[in-house]
């Protein structure tokens, strides 16, 4: 056999094992720091839409990074929530707390890269510079002080503030953090959400992102990490808040109200609604499973406003 003729055969033993890549992988990634609201309500019929309007599958993160700010049970509500909805997941649920190893060996990769660097600064000597923003200071310092708890910090430049977005078009994006070398695990030893959500998102495959406007802003520093990793980023998907009453955004720490479940498919239909979905009259008395059927088949992606 010469070398071509057992490539090929390599070539089709490994072809006929290899499962095909599902064509959309979304996510939905709350925090457990309260139960599920209507605006997380949102944002998961959102994602689950997208990915399954699309053929692909629907994931669920715990984003549980910071112990002090969950609350015992939230996890569980959370998820029996998107049950009785009849939202149900793909696989099993992630919990970023679990994961610290994942996080650490891609921060290892970023060290080797010689793009990151462990700061001392503390919040009051960056202000005691007169500095809007974090000035490099500690650039350079490539070990780790024992003594002292320390951030690891990034080098950023900027150069990722455009990006497009299948809701919002083309964006362009200049925050404050675009212009500063960003924390990507506290001092506290924690990492921080910026790197967790990259790495969880390129590990589990995530292609297709829907999440809320409020995020919007960190898709820049997001982008870098994945050019970083040298990784594409995702197709994104920022869709509009809810908001309460007086303007704000509808949050658990803003006090938005638990859902009420006995009322499953008045819900359902205004989170639709809220997406710029169409209901058909006949929709208005289904319940909750029969909802989600007829929106993986009749969902528009783009009538979302
Ligand atoms: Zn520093």
């Amino acid at each position: 056999m010469d070398d071509n003729c057992s490539n090929q055969v390599a070539k089709q033993t490994t072809n006929s094992v290899v499962k095909q890549t599902p064509a959309c992988i979304g996510r939905f990634a709350p925090s457990p720091s309260g139960p599920l609201h209507f605006g997380s309500l949102v944002a998961a019929i959102a994602s689950y839409m997208v990915a399954k309007s699309n053929g692909g599958r629907w994931l669920v993160r715990m984003e549980d990074l910071d112990p002090p700010r969950e609350v015992a049970g939230a996890a569980q509500q959370i998820l029996t929530s998107l049950e009785s909805f009849g939202l149900y997941w793909d696989g099993e649920v992630v919990y970023q707390s679990q994961r610290q190893s994942l996080y650490q060996q891609k921060l290892e990769e970023l060290i080797r890269q010689k793009i990151v660097y462990y700061c001392s600064c503390s919040r009051r000597a960056i202000e005691n510079r007169n500095q809007a923003v974090y000035d490099g200071h500690c650039r350079g310092q490539l070990k780790a002080d024992r003594l002292n708890s320390q951030a690891v910090r990034i080098m950023f430049a900027g150069g990722f503030e455009c990006f497009d977005d299948q809701l919002c078009g083309h964006c362009q994006f200049y925050s404050k953090a675009d212009k500063q070398d960003f924390i990507i695990k506290r001092r506290d030893g924690l990492f921080a959400y910026q790197l967790a959500v990259v790495c969880d998102d390129i590990e589990q495959g995530v292609d297709h992102l829907v999440r809320g406007m409020d995020i919007i802003d960190s898709t820049p520093r997001q982008n870098y990490l994945y050019h970083c990793f040298a990784k594409a980023p995702p197709i994104y998907y920022h869709i509009p808040l809810v908001l309460d009453g007086a303007g704000r955004k509808l949050s658990k720490s803003s006090g938005a109200p638990r859902l009420n479940e006995n009322n499953k498919t008045d819900l359902l239909l205004k989170a639709f609604s809220h997406l710029g979905q169409k209901v058909d009259a006949a929709m208005l008395d289904a319940d909750s499973e029969e909802l989600i059927a007829y929106f993986e088949k009749h969902w528009q992606t783009e009538l979302i406003k």
